[in-house]
């Protein structure tokens, strides 16, 4: 890509020595007016014209000229938006496994463990990056091979709570203080037995 100017649509000639692309000198130079004069600079030519003569060129194909310029910038459009894909990719790749993270319920990682030859290392690291450096050094100064888990806390694990035997007031309807005693009683079962869930 050039930041060249361009010149009635057409960005500077390269120099016609060598090919390169010129230098653009817009202010070094002043007419006889004393206003600034731009110029077209081939450094390792060392040659240079003001920049109206540097763009006439006999029997040069202009417009062949300016489709290379607009391949060279569409290229570089290209490479851009192919990085800005890698990047989409990854970054809907990294929110799908966040959710299939949140979905399996496990939560955040507490943090992240090496293994290796089926054991955990006893170290648990904040980052997976941090494990990682870690390893760079956990053979006696030099690098390991190990695999970095991710870990999580077990979730809970569901507990039905046990209940007394509900109460009767079978043959002593007539005592009303224990049949409130009796209601009372099954009330605070049935309240805690719904605490539990739907009997399994
Ligand atoms: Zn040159």
């Amino acid at each position: 890509m050039t930041n060249n100017p361009t010149i009635d649509g057409v960005s500077l000639l390269p120099c016609p020595f060598c090919g390169r692309a010129p230098r653009y000198v817009p202010a070094d130079y002043v007419d006889n007016h004393g206003q600034p004069w731009p110029f077209a600079e081939c450094n390792p030519c060392n040659v240079g014209a003001p920049v109206e003569f540097w763009q006439k060129r006999t029997g040069f194909d202009y417009s062949a000229h300016a489709q290379e310029t607009t391949i060279a910038r569409l290229e570089g459009r290209i490479t851009q938006l192919e990085s800005e894909k890698e990047f989409a990719a990854a970054t809907y790749q990294a929110a799908r496994d966040r959710i299939a993270e949140l979905e399996s319920g496990r939560g955040e990682p507490v943090g992240y463990g090496t293994f290796k030859n089926g054991r955990y290392g006893s170290w648990l690291f904040r980052t997976e990056p941090s494990a990682k450096v870690h390893l760079k050094t956990a053979n006696n100064g030099y690098p390991m091979k190990a695999e970095i888990h991710a870990l999580y806390t077990a979730p809970p694990a569901p507990v039905a709570v046990v209940l007394p035997e509900r109460k009767s007031d079978s043959g002593r309807e007539w005592d009303s203080h224990y049949v409130a005693e009796v209601e009372g009683w099954n009330a605070c079962l049935d309240a805690t037995a719904a605490l539990n869930g739907p009997a399994k």
